[in-house]
Formats: structure tokens, C-alpha cells, sequence
């Protein structure tokens, strides 16, 4: 689930970072100031900009006992890592220029042949066909 991030504001100044934060566990709304904020490894997660973040999920949670919560979720979940691969290819697929051989697609991501179809092959078996039957 991504998080809205948008906050069309046009007044000239960069956005003040006051604001209200939403609980990752139990959704409450909170002041941004208490906010617990981390990252969990999280094999799903490509950041939309910066790789060196991918594999990380960042959290925000009301306390630090939601914020364990939600880190211990994750830490139970298993961290595939054709599973990351596949969470960079689907990013550069899904943004900018079209890549269209394998090769290109291994400059951006940074990932092997092998690597490529490996988790082109888990995306494949993973996809949700949604309605399917
Ligand atoms: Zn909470």
C-alpha cells in the first residue's frame, strides 16, 4: 500500500514539515512530532527513487510499542530476494522510458542475466490474477 504523497501546496515555500502522520499498525492520526519512524527489511519494497533504500520499508507508527509491532510483521515475513529483484525491474518498467531488452534492464537495476529471469520467473508465479476462474 503506498502512501499518499502528495500535498498540492503552491505558495512559493517548500512545504512545512508539520503535519499529521498515520499509524502503519492501528492507523491512528498523530501529530507528525510523535512520530516513531524507522525502517524494516522489507523484500517487497523498491523505493520509487533511491535503490539504496531498496529492501527497506520505511515505518511510522504512534509509539514504540507499535513501532515493535510492526517491525516484528516484518521480520516474520520471509525476505525473498527474487522478490526485490522483481520489486526493481516492475520500478523501471513502470517508470520513464520503456526498457526493452535485458541488457538494459540490467544497467538499471544493477542485476545480472540470471539474476533478471529469476525474478522475472517469481513475478511471474506470483502474480494475482485477480477473479481468476
Ligand atoms: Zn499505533
Amino acid at each position: 500500500m503506498w502512501k499518499r504523497g502528495k500535498r498540492g501546496r503552491r505558495h512559493g515555500r517548500p512545504a512545512k514539515p508539520v503535519g499529521l502522520e498515520l499509524c502503519d499498525l492501528c492507523g491512528v492520526t498523530f501529530p507528525a512530532d510523535r512520530a516513531v519512524r524507522g525502517y524494516v527489511p522489507d523484500s517487497s519494497a523498491a523505493h520509487p527513487t533511491d535503490d539504496w533504500f531498496d529492501g527497506l520499508r520505511r515505518v511510522t507508527a504512534c509509539t514504540e510499542a507499535h513501532f515493535a509491532a510492526v517491525r516484528e510483521g516484518y521480520r516474520l515475513r520471509p525476505f525473498v530476494q527474487e522478490e526485490l529483484w522483481a520489486a526493481k525491474i516492475e520500478r523501471e518498467l513502470t517508470v520513464g522510458t520503456p526498457v526493452l531488452t535485458i541488457n538494459q534492464l540490467g544497467c538499471r537495476t544493477g542485476l545480472h542475466e540470471p539474476e533478471i529471469r529469476r525474478a522475472i520467473a517469481w513475478h511471474n508465479a506470483h502474480l494475482d490474477h485477480g477473479g481468476q476462474g
